[in-house]
């Protein structure tokens, strides 16, 4: 604690320089655990150029990490910044900071519980935002979806010019209402967030969440529509059996993506 309010104060005295990193008071596992995340959903194929993904502080749970404005594959410790959950980055350093980044600050102030957050464009999932058949679990691995996939829709509070992107407190926070509790939300027309209590549940779930819509999309074409889903009880069983193995792929994904 003692030590905690000693690093946050010299970070106050020595703003502007170095010792003014931030992130350097969050833990080096979460910093570590942040750039394995960018790493592993561009070599899985949920984030490419663009795309993004953040997690709460572990000593201060209204602050959050997420990196500089860059493509996550080449994310290192050092481009990770810090912000509040206004979205302003603190000890920036002339740092460019995603243009999107306010997704991130304002589900973290209406939930507790949300730990690591992904905003991705993930093209498997895209279809769902725009036809109106909700992404249902179409396999065990996909249980965590079984509660409902909200969509959505900007221009119910952008109004009907915006450029797609949350590139505001208000949009933010619309989201972020839109998401309420669920894991993931789609965006129509843009993307998805997904949410996890840690940053490999987070991680885990964006994998699925694009997986999932690619085995359903050929399931409807296949079955002309008709197609066996996990019921409520399937999917909540599969999703509470699968929180205790998502670190069996983690460390998969992780070993293929750092060996690159
Ligand atoms: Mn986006």
């Amino acid at each position: 604690m003692l030590r905690n309010l000693v690093t946050e104060l010299i970070g106050v005295l020595a703003t502007g320089s170095a010792a003014a990193t931030s992130p350097r008071s969050a833990g080096s596992e979460l910093i570590d655990d942040l750039v394995a995340a960018n790493r592993i959903l561009a070599d899985q194929g949920v984030l490419d150029g663009f795309g993004h993904v953040s997690a709460r502080h572990d000593k201060d749970p209204d602050r959050f990490l997420l990196a500089r404005s860059m493509a996550p594959a080449l994310v290192t410790a050092g481009d990770i910044m810090e912000f509040d959950l206004d979205s302003n980055a603190i000890a920036g350093r002339g740092r460019t900071a995603y243009l999107e980044r306010f997704i991130h600050g304002e589900i973290y102030r209406v939930n507790p519980n949300v730990l690591a957050i992904v905003h991705s464009h993930s093209p498997a999932v895209i279809p769902f935002g725009v036809v109106g058949v909700p992404l249902r679990p179409i396999f065990h691995l996909g249980g965590f979806l079984g509660g409902g996939v909200p969509v959505f829709e900007i221009r119910d509070n952008g109004g009907p010019a915006t450029d797609m992107l949350i590139r505001n407190p208000a949009l933010g926070a619309a989201l972020a209402k839109s998401l309420g509790a669920a894991p993931v939300a789609l965006m129509r027309g843009h993307g998805n967030v997904v949410v996890g209590r840690s940053i490999r549940e987070a991680v885990f779930r964006a994998v699925y969440t694009e997986v999932n819509a690619r085995l359903q999309s050929e399931a409807l074409r296949l079955g002309q529509g008709q197609v066996v889903f996990l019921n409520e009880d399937e999917a909540h069983a599969a999703a509470e059996t699968n929180s205790g193995q998502i670190g069996r792929p983690w460390e998969l994904w992780k070993a293929k993506a750092l060996a690159r």
